[in-house]
């Protein structure tokens, strides 16, 4: 099997991300994403992420009319933040004769060098990098690949049209009491509006 993982904070999953993950399947013919929502990191400052549960609760949603889209909670499931290259290692122990495929877009690529045992990831995983506007994809690329030119073949571009969507553009139109109609699926519309999750006016 031809297994793609695609991890996010997915605050809340949008259309941007279902394109992305779409497009990378067809384009490397995959046969099967499974969709990673991040544990919070406990030492991280700034903007509160929305609790777990919920977030995996919205990519459900997201992806139940698909069946080749799955989630994992694994990463939810551990205390702690948690790396990339845990969850490359641990997927490839649950699944020792697929071909790990790993989607990111072009923001992540860029950062990707900051990220713990790079060299860990690329020799489990072929990166498929997507654009994203705003961002230099190609030579986000040939810096991955002139820093670790022993691995072979170990990134590769994903075309779609760029989307310029982001959860923190969604977060602030709901926060402003915005339309968000046609950019996350109507069942996420639903269940973020009955959960309040992105309700600023509440205790203000
Ligand atoms: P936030 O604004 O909160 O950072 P986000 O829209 O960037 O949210 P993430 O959950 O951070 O979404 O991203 C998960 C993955 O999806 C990352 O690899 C990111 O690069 C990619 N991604 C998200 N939105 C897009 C998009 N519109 N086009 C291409 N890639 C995207
Ligand atoms: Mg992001």
């Amino acid at each position: 099997m031809r297994l793609g993982i695609f991890g996010g904070t997915f605050d809340p999953i949008h259309i941007g991300h279902l394109v992305v993950a779409q497009v990378a399947m067809e384009e490397a013919g995959l046969d099967r994403v499974v969709f990673v929502p991040a544990g919070v990191n406990p030492l991280k400052v700034g903007r509160q992420i929305t609790e777990g549960h919920h977030r995996l609760q919205m990519v459900k949603l997201a992806i139940a009319d698909n069946p080749k889209f799955a989630v994992s909670s694994w990463e939810l499931d551990r205390s702690g933040p948690s790396f990339t290259v845990d969850l490359m290692s641990h997927i490839r122990a649950q699944h020792p004769n697929d071909e790990l495929f790993l989607i990111i877009g072009a923001d992540n690529l860029r950062l990707l060098p900051k990220w713990k045992s790079v060299e860990g990831i690329l020799e489990q995983a072929t990166i498929l990098a997507l654009n994203r506007p705003g961002e230099d994809l190609k030579s986000s690329c040939q810096m991955v690949l002139a820093l670790y030119p022993h691995i072979n073949e170990c990134v590769r571009i994903v075309d779609m049209p760029g989307l310029d969507i982001s959860s923190t553009w969604l977060r602030d139109r709901l926060c402003k009491n915005l339309s968000v109609k046609h950019l996350l699926p109507a069942e996420v519309i639903r269940y973020s509006e009955e959960n309040k999750l992105y309700d600023y006016s509440v205790g203000q």
